[in-house]
């Protein structure tokens, strides 16, 4: 690809080069990410005040920003040092004074000379009876008052950065904006009535009335499907040449597949089965297979990874798993070396953990085939771990793996299909934002006979109540996780508060009843902790977040969270799904610690009404922002400047259709709207999509 077209160049070039704009200003502008005009265009107006004239202020509600013809009066320079100028000035029906604070007498009365006719605009208030505007926005003669605009735009603001210099700086960079071929659909241009890209920003910038600042404006819309549009194409990219990277074809024979069904005491769900028909189809196809698999907690998805896995052995390759962590990883041995051996195929397991001979032991066998599945922490895919034939990486539970390490997996040129298992339900548009170069199979049915947890909110002040009902759940045989809070981010510090109440849980329950697990044991204390509760040796778990995800204990059925209104619903919905895996009545107790604000209570009330993850996750998008739903630098999600993630979620679908749609046409983007739409990514900074064209 070559560089960036040179229509842009103006876009690109210093602050300094925009009229008014001196080295100072630039960098309070470059504190706030405004280096370029192209980023002054890209930052839209938040509102907008009405400067329409009137002819008296006589019947207006203080405070409100008023334009009136008046003509000045006398002038009243302060007594004492300190006090403010007045000037009195009359409107067609009343008499109201203009108050300058610091001001120069001299300069006021050349500004406004007694007797003279004046345009004024400014905020109108009330001030012991006496109307007045203080500092008024604008002055002007009479023959100048078409320079205050009737609406004007208000843009967003930080320290240093007047609305008179955004003002200043957006009019000089839509001087310097070209007018650019369309790169858009041509028919979703018409469907939408959008105009041109330029007309866009000039109308965005130039609000008439408070509808132009909707979102919903023709003019922003268009801006923000600009945006989307390219974050998409760069996605679809992505996914493009991850396609394209020669891929195995995996046929499965379905026979150690069967074997493992037929061995099972449930039947898959439909939700499983169509999700193992979309993975083998893509195992089959000569092409790479990049795809997520979506599933509340509990939706079984580790058996819909094994059949995968099984698929992959049955055409004679290997496969590997990778969970977060080393508890997981066990979990999964546990749970899928029985069912792999009863098909006569070798799983193995690999961590750090592993040293030494053994290590040395397992490599071998794993380089010689001889493994035919491994599942481990990201161990698996240190230098060194060298498989027969590697056709499948599954990554288990890996929200936090971003577009950009994909891209990084992708480039390293194996052929190896990948499959992404996430257990965070994400709203339906940033998940488009977020995996969008990937294909979907979503598990959007739970197994059967699952009973409902019951969730209750329960003030920490009765937390004497709860370890009594504790004491009598144990005495009942039913096992129970405490998870402690996460202190200022600390591990040391959870560790403590988790140690802390260990102790008092242990005082009190008895001292072989309780366990304790935090991300600070030693890996083997973490799992001899763990074992002792898997096989109901101790009955109360306190743990931090690790047992999080995928922990799967189906005896546990009580979960207590301390200080629950310090987590993300997302979290809270996890860690309640480790309880109600078996066939007992689960409760789910939220401790919060009082008093509790109006908006922390609404969210912990979330997840007493529901259990649906995916509904959890629409609602905390709703009240937190895309920013903090998924922590949005690490995960990949843009900061969009103009689109809303949140409530333009169908414009993003149709950006996305619209992306691969054109990629699949126009694979490199040398058609005219090709060409087009690499100076859109050009344009909005798409530079991974930029380098991805050319590995293309
Ligand atoms: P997750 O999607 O959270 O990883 P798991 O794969 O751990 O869920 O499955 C949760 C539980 O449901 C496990 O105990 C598993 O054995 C069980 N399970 C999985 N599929 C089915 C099914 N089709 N019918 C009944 N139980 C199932
Ligand atoms: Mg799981």
């Amino acid at each position: 690809m070559t560089g960036r077209p040179e229509k842009l160049f103006p876009l690109f070039s210093a602050m300094t080069s925009l009229d008014g704009i001196g080295p100072k200003t630039a960098l309070t502008l470059e504190s706030v990410g405004i280096t370029k005009p192209r980023d002054l265009l890209m930052t839209l107006p938040l509102s907008g005040v009405d400067r329409g004239q009137r002819a008296t202020i006589r019947d207006v509600v203080a405070p409100a920003v008023v334009t009136v013809e008046v003509t000045i009066g006398e002038h009243f320079p302060p007594r004492t040092r300190g006090r403010p100028y007045r000037i009195h000035v009359t409107d067609a029906e009343t008499t109201f004074q203009l108050v300058f604070f610091h001001a120069r007498g001299d300069y006021l009365s050349k500004q406004l000379p007694t007797g003279q006719r004046r345009i004024v605009s400014g905020k109108i208030e009330v001030f012991d009876n006496v109307a007045q505007m203080v500092h008024p926005d604008h002055m002007l003669r009479i023959e100048d008052a078409a320079q205050i605009p009737t609406f004007e735009p208000v843009y967003p603001l930080h320290a240093g950065i007047t609305q008179k210099l955004m003002w200043k700086g957006t009019r000089a960079s839509l001087g310097l904006a070209p007018d650019l071929a369309e790169w858009i659909d041509p028919s979703l241009v018409t469907q939408h009535g959008w105009p041109t890209w330029l007309q866009a920003m000039r109308d965005a910038h130039t609000p008439e009335a408070t509808s132009d600042l909707s979102m919903h404006a023709v003019a922003r819309e268009r801006l923000a499907y600009d945006e989307l549009f390219a974050h998409q194409v760069t996605l679809a990219l992505a996914r493009a040449v991850a396609r394209r990277g020669k891929g195995r074809s995996s046929k499965p024979t379905n026979i150690l597949q069967n074997k493992v069904l037929a061995g099972l005491p449930y039947k898959s769900t439909g939700a499983q089965t169509r999700a193992v028909t979309e993975i083998s189809a893509d195992l089959a196809a000569p092409m790479r297979m990049n795809r997520l698999l979506q599933g509340d907690v509990g939706s079984g998805k580790t058996l819909v990874a094994l059949m995968a896995l099984l698929a992959v052995v049955e055409a004679g390759g290997q496969g590997v798993m990778m969970a977060p962590t080393e508890i997981l990883a066990r979990q999964h041995l546990e749970g899928l070396q029985p069912l792999a051996t009863s098909a006569g195929v070798n799983l193995e397991i690999l961590t750090g953990r592993d040293k030494g001979a053994d290590r040395a032991a397992k490599l071998a066998r794993l380089a010689a085939g001889d493994i035919q599945i491994l599942v481990g922490t990201h161990a698996v895919f240190q230098k060194g771990v060298d498989f027969a034939d590697l056709r499948l990486a599954i990554i288990d539970e890996q929200h936090r793996f971003g577009v950009a390490q994909r891209m990084e997996l992708g480039a390293k040129g194996q052929a190896v299909d990948v499959l992404v298992m996430t257990a965070t339900p994400i709203p339906r548009s940033l998940a488009l934002a977020q995996y969008g170069d990937m294909d979907v199979s979503v598990l959007d049915e739970k197994p059967p006979g699952r009973m409902p947890v019951q969730t209750a909110l329960v003030s920490t002040n009765r937390i004497d109540e709860v370890v009594d009902k504790l004491r009598r759940a144990v005495a009942d045989g039913r096992q129970a996780y405490w998870v402690c809070p996460l202190v200022e981010e600390s591990e040391f510090l959870d560790m403590t508060a988790a140690e802390e109440r260990f102790k008092r849980l242990r005082a009190t329950l008895g001292e072989s009843v309780v366990g304790l697990v935090h991300g600070q044991m030693p890996s083997a204390d973490k799992d001899a902790a763990m074992a002792r509760f898997v096989s109901g040796k101790t009955k109360v778990l306190v743990a931090t977040t690790v047992i999080e995800v995928g922990v799967n204990v189906p005896n546990a059925s009580i979960m207590v969270i301390e200080r629950a209104e310090t987590f993300g619903l997302a979290q809270l919905h996890q860690l309640r799904g480790r309880v109600g895996r078996g066939s007992a009545a689960s409760t789910c107790l939220l401790l919060f610690q009082d008093p509790l604000t109006e908006t922390g209570r609404r969210r912990l009330e979330i997840l007493r009404e529901t259990e649906d993850g995916f509904k959890i996750s629409e609602e905390d998008l709703a009240m937190r922002g895309a920013g903090d739903v998924i922590g949005t630098a690490q995960s990949g999600v843009p900061r969009f400047r103009i689109a809303d993630l949140e409530r333009q979620a169908s414009l993003m679908q149709v950006a996305q259709t619209d992306a691969r749609k054109l990629l699949n046409d126009d694979q490199k983007l040398e058609t005219s709207r090709g060409e087009a739409v690499r100076t859109a990514l050009w344009l909005m900074e798409q530079d991974k999509a930029i380098r991805l064209i050319s590995v293309g």
